[in-house]
């Protein structure tokens, strides 16, 4: 038996599965039908398939329910009530928040939240952060300003709920944010895995600060990339900060859906709150044992002003086969989020996941952080270069780091690559979502 101290909450967190299956079966029936009954959008797409909530009797019948789309959403935003559009559930009067995805494509979908769902907002994070060690004696420093992204602002409020102390590092640039959680001897710190590696790497080279030595961060939280389940990747971001790593996926419209706890087995999907899915992207099955890839639909129970219900939100997950030490009964997925259905793309006829390749990269100690890939079109023919950095003092390596991704690509990607070697600190840095990836196929 676990010591209960180490969940947030431990009923549901250690609720037997089978209770746990009727727990979600009632609160997906109770958004169900909130959402039939309150939002025209909801109305109209549950009355053209033909069901309302009486047809969801079973725990199966819950498959019937027609899905969302996020290119759905954007097709009402802009109509009334203005911006959200007719998906709304409640008067925008009881609207108190706004925020919109970060994604890099196309139009960004807007999000509106009542108290109520802020309130619940923080406490999905409260147990994301409590699973991670957060108590009420770290002081927690948040290197960003926030703006319109929801996740560091959930963040912010989660740690506040579970009694940390809260710096909000925005405004200040990277040099000035090392220094003040110096200063402040700040103990965790949330960001994205390219902002952990970017701001290790100032530390050292502008400040000559040692984070694993000179600083006091004994744990990160990072999201928002999936850097934090590459396991060369988390290694990085370990070692140069003396810290323990732990990733979370969430989404804007969705929720924080998931979480690693200090056991690092994996994210645990946060079953109380969420109803997460996996289906075959070919045949719509439902992949309910381990092994399989394929697309998550997801559906958040009690978010209530603008609801998420079996949203097809075209990442690639699947089961873990692992069970945690933690004694937590939430399921457990396998190296976070693969890819997304729409970019883990075809290259030469193979489904290529950039995670792949940057696992390869950063597991080679000769090469720098960053790297850069590029799929192109030579004639009919997919071509595909890499461009990496030898890190300084390793130049005389090329030839051996140079048979060492070329094997070690081709056998985890299937892929052969043009290799180019660049000199330390001249690809682009991103400060916080990097755009490593780029296919310019379809651009014509
Ligand atoms: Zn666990």
């Amino acid at each position: 038996m676990k010591a209960m101290e180490q969940y947030w909450n431990p009923i549901l967190e250690t609720l037997p599965r089978e209770q746990l299956q009727k727990l979600q079966f009632k609160k997906f029936h109770n958004i169900f039908k909130w959402a039939y009954e309150h939002s025209k959008f909801y109305y109209k797409l549950y009355s053209d398939a033909g069901i309302e909530p009486g047809d969801i009797r079973t725990f199966d019948d819950i498959r019937k329910v027609p899905k969302v789309e996020k290119s759905m959403l954007r097709a009402i935003q802009g109509k009334e009530p203005y911006p959200y559009g007719d998906i709304l559930c409640v008067p925008l009067e009881q609207v108190t928040e706004y925020h919109q995805t970060t994604g890099t494509t196309g139009q960004p979908v807007f999000q509106a939240d009542t108290w109520q769902d802020w309130e619940w907002c923080a406490e999905s994070w409260a147990y994301i952060l409590y699973a991670q060690g957060y108590r009420n004696r770290d002081r927690v420093f948040l290197p960003f300003g926030y703006s319109t992204a929801i996740a560091f602002w959930q963040a912010h409020y989660a740690s506040e709920k579970i009694g940390c102390e809260v710096i909000p590092g925005g405004v200040l640039n990277t040099e000035a944010r090392i220094l003040k959680m110096q200063e402040l001897r700040a103990t965790a710190l949330m960001a994205t895995p390219t902002y952990v590696l970017g701001m290790a790497d100032v530390a050292r080279r502008k400040l000559g600060i040692d984070p694993a030595k000179d600083l006091q961060i004994k744990k990160i939280t990072v999201a928002g990339e999936p850097g934090g389940s590459i396991p060369a990747t988390k290694k990085r971001m370990e070692e140069a900060w003396g810290a323990k790593v732990y990733d979370h996926v969430g989404a804007t419209e969705i929720g924080a859906w998931s979480f690693e706890c200090t056991y690092q087995s994996g994210l645990h999907t946060n079953d109380a709150l969420f109803l997460v899915e996996i289906e075959d992207t070919d045949t719509g099955e439902l992949i309910t044992e381990p092994g399989r890839k394929g697309k998550m639909v997801i559906t958040a129970f009690d978010r209530i002003a603008q609801p998420c219900i079996r949203f097809d939100s075209k990442d690639i997950i699947e089961w873990s086969p692992d069970k945690c030490q933690c004694g937590r009964t939430f399921r457990l997925i396998k190296g976070g989020v693969i890819g997304r259905a729409d970019d883990i793309t075809k290259v030469k006829g193979v489904l290529l996941a950039p995670t792949s390749i940057e696992e390869v990269v950063r597991s080679i100690p000769e090469l720098g952080d960053e790297y850069e890939v590029l799929v192109a079109k030579k004639g009919d023919i997919d071509d595909i270069t890499l461009k990496v950095e030898l890190l300084p003092g390793q130049e005389s390596k090329t030839d051996l780091v140079k048979t060492k991704l070329t094997d070690q690509l081709r056998l985890k990607t299937s892929l052969g690559y043009n290799l180019e070697f660049h000199k330390y600190n001249t690809l682009p840095r991103y400060d916080v979502k990097s755009k490593r990836f780029k296919d310019l196929r379809h651009k014509e």
